[in-house]
């Protein structure tokens, strides 16, 4: 499978069964996955959406109360689920062509998306056992 690197946004080839081996970075070493949220631009956005891991998108802008409280329960999540998904976040207002690519109306919205395809969509922010539940629920499997 492909997974890009949340550091220097390259394609890293990778067998499924090492993903929990900590895995590392071809090009530039660091680790593959960090447990913490990944800011995406619009331009590292469509090289990490054109992989093949799972991701689960936060969209969110810095004026918004309710993105605010949710950012916590976002960040323990990307600890929890990683390596079966890139947990990212996309700041609407630094990219307004990806919130109107998704058709993003209210914020947080909470999108799992599959190889550039929507798996599934959540709006407002919720307790984080019902965001669990939820990405138990959708996230694909890993193939
Ligand atoms: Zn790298």
């Amino acid at each position: 499978m492909l997974i890009c690197c949340p550091h220097c946004h390259r394609k890293n080839r990778l067998e499924p069964a090492r993903l929990d081996a900590n895995p590392t970075c071809g090009a530039c070493k660091q680790a593959l996955f960090t447990g913490q949220p990944l800011s995406l631009s619009s331009t590292t956005f469509a090289k990490h959406a054109s992989a093949d891991l799972p991701m689960v998108i936060d969209f969110w802008a810095s004026w918004c109360g309710p993105c605010q409280q949710f950012a916590p329960v976002f960040a323990k999540a990307a600890t929890a689920f990683e390596p079966r998904a890139r947990l990212a976040k996309v700041d609407t207002e630094a990219a307004p062509d990806l919130a109107a690519r998704f058709a993003i109306r209210s914020i947080p919205t909470l999108l799992i998306l599959h190889r550039g395809q929507e798996v599934a969509r959540l709006n407002g922010a919720v307790p984080p056992q019902e965001f669990a539940r939820w990405l138990d629920t959708h996230l694909p499997a890993i193939t």
